[in-house]
């Protein structure tokens, strides 16, 4: 393909698809993943796995993260009484909802101007504002 101005041209070259490249990025790609899902449940330190995977030559424990420490870093559950604070504290601050995109944006080539699949789109967002209208927390 070439461009000329707004217009795309089929050039006379053949494109074949590098099968060999397609299946040897599938393959680190695939590898990437078992490595986030070690990561997720590993019992070593975090920083030093994550040092490793940057090819730290010397990774070393951080003691600070939740595997150093040996307990979570946030409590894991939530008091009912602070969900509703939360809540009330919401109602009472100035809002504005951040809509999903619905296209891709440009620079994605062949994607622009494409919606985006409905499964594939971000949550609606939320902006809370204080008086000065200055944004402090986004959702
Ligand atoms: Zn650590």
């Amino acid at each position: 393909m070439r461009k000329e101005e707004q217009f795309w041209f089929a050039t006379p070259v053949n494109y074949t698809v590098d099968w060999k490249r397609v299946e040897t990025l599938k393959k680190m790609r695939h590898q990437e993943q078992q490595r986030m899902t070690e990561y997720l449940h590993t019992q070593e330190c975090l920083m030093a796995f994550l040092a490793r995977e940057l090819d730290d030559p010397q990774p070393s424990p951080c003691g600070r993260c939740a595997s150093c420490l040996e307990k979570p870093l946030i409590p894991p559950t939530f008091s009912e009484k602070r969900a509703r604070e939360a809540e009330q504290f919401f109602k009472e601050h100035n809002t504005q909802i951040i809509e999903p995109r619905k296209q891709w944006p440009d620079g994605l080539g062949k994607w622009k101007g494409k919606n985006i699949a409905p499964t594939l789109r971000a949550e609606q967002g939320l902006i809370v504002q204080d008086k000065s209208w200055t944004p402090f927390i986004f959702v």
